[in-house]
């Protein structure tokens, strides 16, 4: 579970990379950063940070976050109802950013987080840097880690019900618990 104070501090040191990036965000919106540990307790290994400029109902854009060699864990976006699933549109603005995705395993640059090989099955890495940007068709499995600087990137998508995702390591809870 997260402290309100490492919440705090990563919402700080977050913003200072956004700030770098040159994103220009308020100082309302450090406050609404929200730090995700994914309920795995080792925030800065596997882990992000989250602004949403918007999310409605047809569409969403939000600034991700990562830590100096930080990972977000693997996931997808699966088809709700009628709704084929959140197409994802990921674009660097900082930093280095290893994407991955399902095809040819050539993991040369990042690395799968010890013990978690299971839980990471897409092998095909992609390097991304200031300004890339790549299209993630619904349902594709992708997980993302920043190099040695952080990153930050924009994400934007159609509806984005981040409940609802999917996500490889049985042990992930979406939705933080954050304590006194
Ligand atoms: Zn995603």
């Amino acid at each position: 579970m997260l402290k309100k104070k490492e919440v705090f501090e990563a919402q700080i040191k977050a913003a200072e990379l956004i700030k770098k990036s040159g994103i220009k965000i308020s100082d309302e919106e450090v406050k609404r950063i929200e730090v995700v540990d994914f309920g795995l307790g080792n925030l800065q290994k596997e882990g992000a940070q989250i602004l949403t400029f918007y999310s409605t109902n047809r569409a969403s854009a939000k600034v991700i976050v990562l830590f100096p060699y930080q990972t977000l864990p693997e996931h997808w976006h699966p088809q709700i109802g009628n709704d084929p699933g959140k197409e994802e549109t990921i674009r660097v603005a900082y930093g280095t950013v290893y994407l991955y995705i399902p095809g040819e395993a050539n993991i040369k640059e990042g690395f799968i987080p010890k013990g978690k090989e299971e839980y990471y099955t897409a092998r095909h890495e992609i390097v991304m840097k200031c300004c890339d940007q790549i299209t993630l068709i619904p349902g594709t499995k992708h997980w993302l880690q920043s190099g040695e600087e952080g990153a930050v990137m924009y994400s934007f998508s159609t509806c984005a019900r981040d409940v609802l995702d999917l996500f490889s390591d049985p042990h992930i809870v979406r939705i933080p618990k954050i304590e006194e």
